[in-house]
């Protein structure tokens, strides 16, 4: 993965050389020298943490675990991005997600800058007790550089409210008599925790995909067919049809977006498939996404495994092998599970015509070529997953103010956002032959090199 960022990113660069917007009020000479400020600036982390958490297991082992904080770049605000519990964690993993987050948050005018925290371990394999323990040596030993205007951190992949809890109670025992609702975002509600922020994710990423299908491609069908990209014909070829959906994952993220999709009135949906990390469910005719939301609630969030299953949840499909989510004949697949899920050994069987990225990275550079080659459109992380980093910050401005938003407000918040970004993008997206994920870095580095410029750091 770290290279196929890396790559991306390089791609994106490239593009951005030629682009008038790209500091226009620049010299040819002086602009080569800003682009080149700005490539190092992205390709180097300003900080990389690294640490051996000392726990104590219940059977009395002691085992050293590796844990990281990786602070990519502040122009923009606060180091801000999850903590990842998963045992691929590593510390060019880490630094490549510290990376999209500086890049995500720049893209929706998030007045932050880009981290990511990650702890090498398999959290299912860990007491609730040895869990908290984690936490609170991970918060001990980084104490010296998080906090609310320093770095906040939130969830990620094996996180939630949870830990994220009790990370901020070990940081205000730490720092006695400071502000501290604005250490930690993605907190449960009641404990300073936003309306709306476990959600926020999965909501946003059903957002992005109506939006661009109903919203833009309906309302803009004459204006499409005179475009030459070849994006605009595979939306067009979309536009006037029921769509088939495929969601990989269901977990905070897939659940909440497939549920979405079941109930949008706008696009005439049916969700043919969905998938955790046993099976896949396939249904030609829809699957009862609330019934099997019902389900998996409360149950560690499994998809049903056998006719039994089945059955007691009340629901119709056919059992498959979990990865056969990803060749399903659908119009649209969801990714919502984890990283490097198309690859190139895979990408030639997938058959969605749009996929939007609801995990972080989950189509390498290899595949994300294959698909920008036969036209499908693919709505990269940054865009279609910052739900959840938009509603940390509207979290962490209501944890200063001590003033709470209601949930309808916070949505309308998050998707007013998340509007005002897919405005700015999709006119140029539709308009030239550029995938959208160049067009999405083009537009969150210039958004940074403007205020970097400003800031005179790129002379
Ligand atoms: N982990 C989420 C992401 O990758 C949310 C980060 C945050 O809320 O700071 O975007």
């Amino acid at each position: 993965m770290a290279k196929n960022t890396g790559m991306i990113v390089k791609n994106s660069l490239d593009a951005l050389m030629n682009e008038k917007s790209f500091l226009p009020d620049l010299e040819d000479k002086d602009r080569e020298k800003a682009f080149r400020s700005i490539s190092a600036i992205l390709s180097t982390p300003n900080h990389i943490h690294k640490s051996f958490l000392r726990i104590s297991m219940d059977n009395g082992e002691i085992v050293r675990i590796p844990a990281f904080r990786i602070q990519h770049n502040n122009t923009l605000g606060p180091y801000k991005g999850g903590i990842r519990f998963h045992e691929s964690v590593n510390e060019e993993e880490v630094t490549n997600l510290a990376s999209l987050m500086t890049l995500k948050n720049a893209l929706h005018e998030v007045p932050f800058g880009g981290g990511k925290g990650g702890i090498s371990i398999n959290p299912r394999e860990f007491s609730v007790q040895e869990i908290l323990q984690i936490c609170k040596k991970y918060v001990r030993n980084f104490s010296d550089i998080i906090g609310p205007d320093k770095d906040i951190p939130a969830p990620d992949m094996g996180t939630s409210a949870r830990e994220m809890d009790w990370m901020m109670a070990e940081y205000k025992s730490i720092n006695p008599g400071h502000p501290y609702l604005g250490s930690f975002t993605g907190k449960s509600v009641g404990n300073g925790g936003s309306l709306g922020r476990r959600e926020a994710t999965g909501k946003g990423v059903y957002f992005t995909l109506q939006y661009l299908m109903h919203d833009f491609v309906k309302k803009n069908q004459r204006w499409l067919q005179e475009m030459n990209s070849p994006f605009a014909k595979t939306a067009l070829s979309l536009a006037d049809k029921p769509l088939e959906l495929a969601v990989q994952g269901f977990g905070n993220v897939g659940s909440v977006a497939a549920l979405d999709a079941y109930n949008c009135h706008k696009l005439n949906n049916k969700v043919i498939a969905v998938s955790d990390r046993n099976v896949t469910l396939y249904n030609e005719e829809g699957l009862d996404i609330p019934q099997l939301v019902k389900y998996t609630t409360g149950r560690d969030r499994e998809l049903p495994l056998s006719e039994q299953e089945l059955a007691e949840a009340g629901v119709k499909a056919e059992i498959m092998d979990r990865d056969e989510i990803l060749y399903i004949d659908t119009d649209i697949l969801i990714l919502a599970a984890t990283g490097n899920q198309i690859r190139e050994d895979n990408v030639e069987k997938v058959k969605a015509k749009v996929i939007v990225e609801g995990a972080n990275a989950p189509v390498s550079g290899e595949a994300d070529e294959v698909l920008n080659k036969r036209a499908s459109i693919v709505i990269p992380d940054i865009l279609a997953n910052a739900g959840g980093v938009i509603v940390s910050y509207y979290e962490w401005l209501q944890g200063r103010q001590t003033q709470f938003y209601s949930e309808s407000e916070v949505f309308e918040k998050l998707y007013d956002k998340m509007k005002q970004t897919m405005d700015s993008l999709l006119p140029d997206f539709f308009g030239d032959p550029h995938p959208l994920r160049d067009n999405c870095y083009i537009l969150a580095i210039t958004k940074l090199a403007t205020i970097l410029y400003r800031h005179g750091k790129l002379y």
